[in-house]
């Protein structure tokens, strides 16, 4: 959480929306309670798992994803990110990897993220471009408010990479 914190100020704001709305995105089992009739399994893998970290990381339709975004990280940022929640969801980072990379992977995993719940109860996986044409929307919102703010070199810092 404090490289969160660290990262850029847009950041945590994303990051608060974040655990905000994840509160609004029901599990299957929480739906099975509300709908009396749809079942409480998994929408992509039909297995019985109705938590959160199932829905975003464990499931098994979701690996190929997941392995396509550590790719995407190994490609564009030059880190092998090792493949475990606590990166790809919480975004705690190995302490060698520096302070502008971080910020760049927690955009790339916050995109990952975001993809996931846009496809709420979709038997689907999102696809890597769309993940891809997130960040590209990300980067140009962050380089106006490098802009406004006077912090171009910070942002300079960040995306070279990207
Ligand atoms: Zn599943």
């Amino acid at each position: 959480m404090s490289l969160v914190k660290k990262a850029t100020h847009c950041l945590d704001h994303v990051e608060a929306a974040y655990k905000l709305w994840l509160r609004w995105y029901y599990t299957p089992q929480r739906l099975a309670e509300i709908y009396p009739g749809s079942r409480a399994t998994c929408w992509r893998c039909n297995q019985q798992e109705d938590t959160l970290s199932h829905i975003f990381w464990y499931c098994p339709a979701l690996s190929q994803y997941w392995q396509q975004i550590q790719d995407l990280i190994k490609l564009r940022v030059g880190i092998d990110l090792p493949p475990a929640p606590e990166h790809y969801l919480l975004h705690m980072m190995p302490p060698e990897i520096t302070a502008h990379e971080a910020s760049l992977i927690t955009h790339i995993t916050l995109a990952a993220k975001q993809r996931i719940a846009a496809l709420w109860k979709s038997t689907l996986a999102p696809d890597i471009q769309s993940v891809i044409t997130k960040v590209n929307l990300t980067q140009q919102y962050e380089e106006m408010s490098h802009t406004i703010s006077g912090t171009l070199l910070k942002y300079k810092g960040i995306w070279s990479k990207w």
